[in-house]
């Protein structure tokens, strides 16, 4: 039987949640925000905020759908996510179009973000969801054996730097795993879990397997204390985490994955490749607007090559494109909203306040045609003082500092000095110091020569305040699946111990 052709529904401004199978307006009594397309400053969209009823209506037909989603194998639903991977990269470029026009990032960048998110589903259609036999006593027919059986209803709460990326490694392996989800994304980019949920639709899997309800701390907090969801995924920052953590225990317990924000360091030894450094330095700072939370800010070079370093950083900085995301040769694109470029504003000039010296960028740009868009030119600091608040605070911008050392020792302390654990980076051609770096290094991604890979295969979060839990990966279905364990008797004898 032939598939019909997916198509990119046009309208996605309104009606932006799925509930039970279907694209919804909420109740007119519902409070409205705005969306802001970050590239002109415009409302791209007027959305209802979900209530606690609507958030309770889209877990029963999530539970509805988990029942019948249950009993489907596992062979089966890797052939439909299979489906959803084949759909998206079909649709890439259109996809692309919506990620850019919510969240503000060049249109490379999101082309790449969408065929991840393929790959994500690709992988989880692969997963591997076997229990185990575990022999007891061969002489009276005694074993047990494992079940992974489903959680049900997973809420998800959503980040708005990788908007579809997000959804979908929360989104994948649930459903691989035979969840149903509710899906709250981030206020502020709301449209590609809806146009995800359309194509889950497509494929045919039950009507409210993907709920999408559209909302911000409110409906988020209805779906941690919701008894109808038995688990929480969140992607945000650890201040949003902590409170999530308390919700999610305040009536009913359930599990928790956290992906929190970081503080991370990428380390430039002597002995490294300067142009290959100085790429990795710039991988490590400057995509989707520094708005990356494995990001390294702190970028540690040792003091024999800074010059060249430094140089080279600077002149490789100055030659990125600033410009309309939506232009294949933009590198910087809008940052995603007024208030997060003040945000970063104000810690590159409360930087130079302290005593930094602000060698490249850190002024607003202006972009032909787009005078109202969000756009920051990338900045380089030095002369970094522990002291600084840039040099504590997660900024989320493209606001690179470059740190200088002298020794190994005061390297790894000044990346271990932070409360957060989520990446680190380390330049070198020295295997040992290398691989030394990565295991003393207290952060859950270590990049050798390279900064920022992901890949579905490999487990991503994070340490510390970064949070706890891992998406991707084997390590993602230990949490979205529990253990039964099941002992047997099969010997038709039972000692009676009485
Ligand atoms: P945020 O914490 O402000 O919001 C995240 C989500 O939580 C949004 O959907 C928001 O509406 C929702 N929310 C807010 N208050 C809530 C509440 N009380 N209960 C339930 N939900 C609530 O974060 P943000 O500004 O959207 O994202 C930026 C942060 O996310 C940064 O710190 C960044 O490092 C982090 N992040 C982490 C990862 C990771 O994988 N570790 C990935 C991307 C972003």
């Amino acid at each position: 039987m032939g598939m019909q052709k997916f198509v990119i529904p046009k309208n996605l401004t309104k009606a932006l949640h799925f509930i039970g199978g279907t694209r919804i307006n909420l109740g007119s009594y519902n409070p409205t925000f705005d969306v802001f397309e970050p590239r002109n400053g415009q409302v791209l969209a007027t959305v209802e905020e979900g209530k606690r009823s609507d958030i309770e209506e889209a877990a029963q037909a999530a539970l509805g759908a988990q029942e019948k989603w249950a009993l489907v194998s596992p062979a089966e639903r890797g052939m439909i996510l299979r489906r959803v991977s084949d759909i998206i990269r079909h649709n890439v470029d259109d996809i692309s179009v919506w990620e850019v026009r919510d969240n503000g990032k060049p249109i490379s960048e999101a082309k790449a973000d969408i065929l991840s998110c393929a790959d994500t589903f690709d992988y989880f259609s692969g997963v591997d969801l076997n229990g185990e036999h575990i022999p007891l006593a061969d002489v009276d027919e005694r074993f047990a054996y494992t079940r992974r059986e489903p959680l049900g209803v997973v809420g998800c709460i959503g980040a708005w730097n990788f908007p579809m990326q997000t959804a979908s490694w929360k989104i994948a392996p649930a459903i691989a795993c035979g969840n149903a989800v509710v899906y709250k994304p981030s206020p502020l980019a709301p449209v590609s879990a809806v146009i995800l949920a359309h194509i889950l639709h497509h494929v045919g899997v039950p009507d409210g397997l993907l709920n999408v309800v559209q909302g911000g701390a409110h409906t988020g907090a209805a779906i941690c204390q919701s008894r109808a969801i038995s688990k929480v995924s969140f992607t945000g920052s650890v201040v949003t985490g902590k409170i999530i953590a308390q919700n999610a225990a305040s009536d009913f317990v359930k599990p928790v994955t956290l992906e929190l924000g970081g503080k991370s360091s990428c380390i430039i030894f002597e002995d490294s490749n300067i142009e290959l450094a100085v790429t990795g330095a710039m991988m490590a700072n400057f995509f989707s607007q520094g708005q990356v939370c494995s990001n390294a800010s702190k970028v540690l070079v040792h003091k024999s090559i800074l010059e060249p370093f430094t140089k080279a950083l600077v002149e490789r900085t100055s030659e990125m494109i600033i410009g309309d995301p939506l232009n294949e040769s933009t590198r910087i694109g809008a940052t995603i909203s007024a208030e997060h470029l003040e945000k970063v504003k104000g810690y590159i000039d409360g930087a130079v306040e302290e005593g930094a010296h602000l060698i490249h960028g850190g002024n607003r740009a202006v972009v032909n045609g787009l005078p109202n868009g969000y756009f920051l030119e990338p900045c380089i600091l030095s002369n970094i003082t522990p002291q600084m608040k840039v040099y504590k605070d997660e900024i989320f911008g493209s606001v690179l500092l470059i740190i200088p050392f002298d020794t190994d020792e005061e390297a790894l302390r000044i990346a271990n000095d932070t409360t957060f654990g989520l990446a680190a980076g380390i330049f070198t051609n020295n295997l040992s110091k290398a691989h030394g770096f990565a295991r003393k290094i207290r952060a859950g991604n270590v990049y050798i020569n390279t900064f920022n890979d992901v890949s579905p295969y490999v487990p991503f979060g994070g340490y510390n305040q970064s949070g706890y839990g891992r998406e991707n990966g084997k390590a993602a279905v230990e949490h979205y699946t529990q253990y039964k364990s099941i002992f047997v008797n099969a010997s038709n004898k039972l000692e009676n111990p009485f």
